[in-house]
């Protein structure tokens, strides 16, 4: 089908890079085939966040916060929620009727009948569980991993098929007598009867919105009716690469499986379709625990890109650490999601500095390109220290130093300036910065298709 868009978005490291805005642009571009457009979410819970900026009912900018439910619904598409989410039916509605008030939000949602659901008791369980390990993990308390405990375990799992139907108050009372043990650690005095008809109090009126709604699908099919209709697809996923429960940085990872190839199995669709679209962070940055091998606390790199950039996780609101570009994990990160393109972000927060991508490891006596289990032994190799040429990179979008933290302030003094980048493409961008990006696709291993130099909708430099 001509223009159709049948694409998936993947974090290429800890999270945070921009997945939102660029699965917006996707949806911007997809109007193009004139056909309906659904953003699809495959996994995570409310411990993810996405955020656009887009046009209110009076054409401001604003900032638009999605934790619950695809990033689709500020673009105001038709979204859907795979059977891997950890689904938070309290906090989805607050973000559907919100979208709903700010600008009349119309989509079709569609919500897989096996997706899992997540209560008050799991977010209670992982504070729990988190005060009694020594090694804290540095959760965002959304209760997503003590879901997925329950969903590995299977008879602790309540369906959303479950959930919406008349028997919900039986099935929860099922589970919570077999969780009996477990929530008694809590130490709440309450009667079993007591938490059901608490839980009841505050789910009843989302459980019948949500029946009246008629939102629970067999996914797989009516997603594949979608496809074949000549509709547009857009996988988003949510956190990054360097946090899937696998492949991740273990024991700081996330519960659920974050890789973009993992979507298609859980969505029925066919992996040979899609276009899957890495997404990197121009620096890589963490929130929570963990080793950042090129994190750097001497030259100020780091700080100052955290600083300009405004870096701060839409989730937590915690301060994100950043550090020079690490172009070794990126390639892994390529290979395991077997990415066909990548867009990189933040180009225009890393302007006016050195700029000094990491292209080895060290350690164990040995120099290559692995990523081994534990990187906290990992000594990075900048380019400057292998090539006989100068191994930083500086460019300059425009002069002055301004500062991106609040960028609906920002958004109209350089609106001008971005513009015109992305109508020229990429020839017109600063000569350091595509020499960065020439050697970065060689380095890693796959073409870069965009060079994000703003937080907003249009603002994506598109490579060819
Ligand atoms: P996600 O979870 O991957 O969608 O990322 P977040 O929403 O947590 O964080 C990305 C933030 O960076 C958002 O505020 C975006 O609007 C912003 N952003 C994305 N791309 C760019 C860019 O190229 N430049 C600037 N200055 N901000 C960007």
């Amino acid at each position: 089908m001509k223009n159709q868009v049948l694409e998936a978005y993947v974090g290429l490291q800890w999270g945070d890079e921009g997945k939102g805005k660029e699965v917006d642009e996707a949806v911007d571009r997809s109007k193009n085939n004139n056909k309906k457009t659904i953003v699809v979410r495959y996994q995570g819970g409310t411990n993810a966040g996405h955020t656009t900026y887009v046009k209110d009912k009076n054409n401001n900018i604003v900032k638009f916060v999605t934790h619950a439910a695809p990033s689709g619904l500020a673009s105001n598409v038709d979204i859907a929620i795979g059977p891997d989410v950890a689904f938070n039916p309290v906090a989805f509605m607050d973000e559907v009727n919100q979208a709903r008030k700010s600008f009349n939000y119309n989509g079709r949602i569609m919500i897989s009948e096996r997706t899992p659901i997540l209560f008050d008791y799991h977010k209670k369980l992982d504070a729990w569980l988190e005060t009694l390990s020594t090694k804290k993990i540095g959760t965002t308390m959304s209760g997503i991993g003590p879901l997925y405990m329950d969903k590995d375990r299977r008879s602790t799992r309540i369906t959303f098929e479950q959930y919406i139907s008349d028997k919900f108050p039986d099935r929860l009372r099922d589970v919570l007598n077999l969780k009996a043990r477990e929530l008694s650690a809590l130490k709440s005095n309450k009667y079993l009867d007591e938490v059901i008809d608490e839980i009841l109090a505050v789910h009843n009126p989302v459980r019948k919105e949500l029946r009246e709604m008629k939102v629970k699908e067999i996914l797989e099919y009516r997603l594949a009716d979608y496809q074949k209709e000549g509709n547009n697809i857009i996988i988003e996923g949510s956190q990054g690469t360097y946090l899937d429960v696998d492949m991740g940085t273990i024991p700081d990872t996330t519960s659920s499986h974050l890789l973009a190839p993992y979507a298609f199995p859980s969505l029925g669709l066919d992996r040979r379709d899609f276009k899957i679209i890495g997404v990197e962070k121009l620096y890589p940055t963490r929130v929570g625990n963990g080793v950042m091998p090129t994190l750097d606390e001497k030259d100020g790199f780091g700080k100052t890109v955290a600083e300009i950039g405004g870096e701060k996780g839409a989730t937590t609101g915690r301060a994100r650490r950043a550090g020079y570009p690490d172009w070794v994990l990126i390639k892994r990160a390529v290979t395991l999601n077997s990415c066909d393109g990548i867009i990189i972000t933040r180009a225009d927060v890393a302007q006016n500095l050195l700029v000094r991508p990491c292209v080895y490891y060290e350690y164990d006596g040995t120099k290559n390109q692995e990523v081994p289990l534990d990187i906290s032994k990992v000594k990075p190799i900048y380019l400057g220290e292998i090539s006989v040429q100068d191994g930083s990179f500086y460019w300059t979008l425009w002069k002055d130093n301004i500062d991106l933290s609040d960028p609906e302030k920002v958004h109209d003094v350089l609106k001008d300036k971005r513009e015109f980048y992305v109508k020229n493409g990429f020839d017109s961008l600063p000569d350091g910065l595509k020499k960065y990006i020439k050697l970065h696709d060689d380095c890693v291993g796959c073409k870069t298709i965009g060079v994000s130099i703003g937080p907003g909708r249009g603002e994506t430099v598109r490579i060819n």
